[in-house]
């Protein structure tokens, strides 16, 4: 009887665990600025799914009644949210930029006129990381992709970082 007991109230402890601290999470997510859908009903959002809305069974803090449900939410979370729509923006132009610089140095080494990587639609405004040489040239960098601005309009695209480990 006492270690039914005891058994009793260690799961209602480790319940209300579970519940602090997941007040503690809406709490942190609402104050750092981490975007997440309005709730209305704290105690009803408890008891549905927090997609479909479709009653939920099983562990006291579950959310969602599926993992469809869970990966539809954060689709939706990161659909609504402005920072992952510019953080996808970038990563679609940074992307592009880096298809650009490889699809057009097929070697991994090649020097071009700027227009063609202009008329390829490369935008020279997104790059990921720049990297000095020792003997003072400035690359920019498309991920493993990397251009040096050369005189008269021209660019030289180069492969990677090994290439320039070669180089300097
Ligand atoms: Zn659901």
């Amino acid at each position: 009887m006492a270690k039914t007991t005891n058994v009793c109230s260690f799961l209602r402890f480790i319940l209300s665990i579970s519940r602090v601290r997941n007040v503690y999470k809406r709490k942190y997510s609402a104050k750092y600025g981490c975007y997440h859908l309005p709730r209305n009903n704290m105690e009803q959002d408890r008891e549905k799914c927090g997609h479909c809305s479709a009653p939920l069974s099983g562990r006291a803090d579950k959310r969602y009644c599926s993992d469809q449900c869970r990966a539809a939410a954060g689709n939706l979370r990161k659909h609504l949210d402005p920072a992952q729509q510019l953080m996808g923006r970038l990563n679609r132009v940074l992307g592009h930029n880096r298809q650009v610089l490889c699809q057009l140095s097929p070697q991994g080494k090649a020097i071009l006129r700027r227009e063609v990587l202009l008329m390829a639609g490369f935008d020279f405004r997104y790059f990921t990381h720049l990297h000095h040489t020792p003997t003072g040239n400035l690359y920019h960098f498309c991920y493993d992709y990397g251009y040096l601005l050369l005189p008269e309009e021209r660019i030289l695209i180069v492969n990677g970082h090994h290439w320039l480990d070669k180089a300097a």
